[in-house]
């Protein structure tokens, strides 16, 4: 039985296949008939999923990173992870502006889904992709830059135009970080100043429980050398920095997150909260995830605060982060400069779901676009509304995949995903 890192999901693909060469995956795409990429299992979703078909696992592929620093970019194969990734990007004097909450995820799958950490100037980790290298369905190799007009269409692409085996990504000069921790600031705050709050240092990350009247974490991470964070010392911000490191989920052990206290220490061991080398999140849970305009978040958390009573039974925590807007048609801050609302969930799919339906008709009036690799339970026409490019996308899936090779369950519900 094989399982997504969850457990919540036991793929029915009839194999999963670990090819060692780019060759061995065209083979094995040009020889099936259904037939999807798998990264490292961190969706929640069946969006990975391939029933009766193959997964292709691109973990065997010899991990290549080379970095062309005239360019500052780098060739990256499709089955590393962040983790292997940002060590050798960092060694090479280079860095990513931003990462997801954990670097145990896979680079391609990561950016199949436009997964993003936070900061108002950071845009979802898709947005460094300069190009792609495709098997597409005949078993052919593409590539694509952004000068193809498909480009926009084809990063964000949910595995429905065939498997990335290598991306090129723009880097950045690599940077430290020193990560700071507050605690209490009230919820009242973010009616008058959550666009200070959040836009006061390169990332920040917003946590709640939903029990009392205050924020239970605010995670600020300041690149060192940029001015200090200008929320910090005003008289709206109230909150104390943390004493000792913490975990989001305060029950929990911090030793699994990234160093705290404002210790310096470079970008790839401080902009995640965990560490490559420990257990991400709480491990036994369900995740949710919604998209809004960020100058609606205000209104849209006291939307969610209205509902806490079903939001609490099943909550672990929430969370809330920022994106810059990007143009990758199915990234869900296309076009919009967005705040995003995460909650992780017990493992008890009854419960969840109903705080998951809860939340999604306190969000509704903010136009949320639910994260493509989490728990909703919005109906797929909702979601494909919610993508002014959705029909663009349905002519490059046409396209590529004509005879519908890379769809699945999840792309045939959902309007515009598959031929
Ligand atoms: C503990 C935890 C924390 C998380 N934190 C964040 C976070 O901070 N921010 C955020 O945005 N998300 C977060 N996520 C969600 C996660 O980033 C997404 O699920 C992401 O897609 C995971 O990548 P994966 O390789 O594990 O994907 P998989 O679940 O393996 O695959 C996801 C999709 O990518 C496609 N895909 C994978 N590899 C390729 C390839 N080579 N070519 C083409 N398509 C491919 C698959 O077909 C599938 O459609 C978190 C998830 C977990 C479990």
């Amino acid at each position: 039985m094989s399982r997504n890192w969850a457990g919540n999901l036991t793929y029915r693909a009839a194999e999963i296949v670990r090819p060692s060469t780019v060759d061995e995956v065209r083979k094995v795409v040009a020889g099936a008939d259904s037939v999807r990429a798998l990264g490292t299992r961190h969706s929640f979703s069946d969006l990975a999923d391939c029933p009766g078909g193959t997964l292709v696992e691109l973990a065997g592929l010899p991990p290549v990173v080379e970095v062309d620093s005239s360019a500052a970019r780098a060739r990256v194969s499709g089955g590393l992870d962040y983790a292997r990734l940002s060590r050798e990007l960092d060694r090479a004097g280079f860095a990513l502006p931003t990462l997801a909450s954990l670097p145990h995820i896979n680079v391609a799958g990561a950016c199949a889904t436009a997964s993003h950490g936070s900061g108002v100037a950071n845009p979802v980790l898709s947005e460094s992709v300069a190009a792609l290298e495709l098997v597409t369905a005949d078993g052919d190799l593409a590539r694509l830059d952004r000068a193809d007009p498909d480009f926009a269409g084809a990063v964000v692409a949910l595995g429905a135009l065939g498997v990335v085996t290598a991306l090129e990504l723009d880097l950045v000069p690599g940077f430290e970080v020193a990560q700071r921790v507050y605690l209490g600031l009230p919820l009242e705050v973010l009616d008058e100043h959550f666009a200070e709050l959040v836009s006061c240092a390169h990332s920040v990350c917003l946590f709640t429980d939903w029990a009392g009247s205050a924020l239970t974490q605010v995670w600020v991470q300041q690149r060192v050398g940029d001015p200090e964070p200008s929320a910090v010392g005003r008289d709206w911000f109230t909150a104390v920095e943390a004493d000792r490191r913490r975990h989001p989920v305060d029950r929990l052990d911090p030793a699994d997150c990234t160093e705290q206290g404002g210790v310096p220490g470079r970008w790839f061991e401080r902009l995640p909260h965990f560490r490559a080398d420990g257990r991400p999140s709480s491990g036994d849970e369900l995740q949710s995830e919604y998209m809004i305009d960020i100058a609606d978040a205000p209104a849209a958390l006291r939307a969610v605060d209205a509902v806490r009573a079903e939001v609490r039974p099943a909550l672990q925590v929430c969370e809330v982060r920022t994106v810059a807007p990007d143009g990758l048609w199915l990234s869900p801050c296309y076009g919009r400069a967005s705040a995003s609302v995460h909650f992780t969930w017990d493992p008890e799919p009854t419960a969840a779901l109903a705080a998951v339906a809860a939340v999604e008709r306190a969000l509704e009036p903010f136009d949320p676009r639910p994260h493509w690799a989490k728990t909703t339970t919005s109906t797929p026409e909702a979601v494909a509304a919610r993508y002014e490019r959705v029909d663009d996308f349905a002519d490059l899936v046409r396209r590529y995949d004509p005879e519908g090779r890379f769809a699945n369950d999840f792309t045939r519900r959902h309007p515009g995903l598959s031929p």
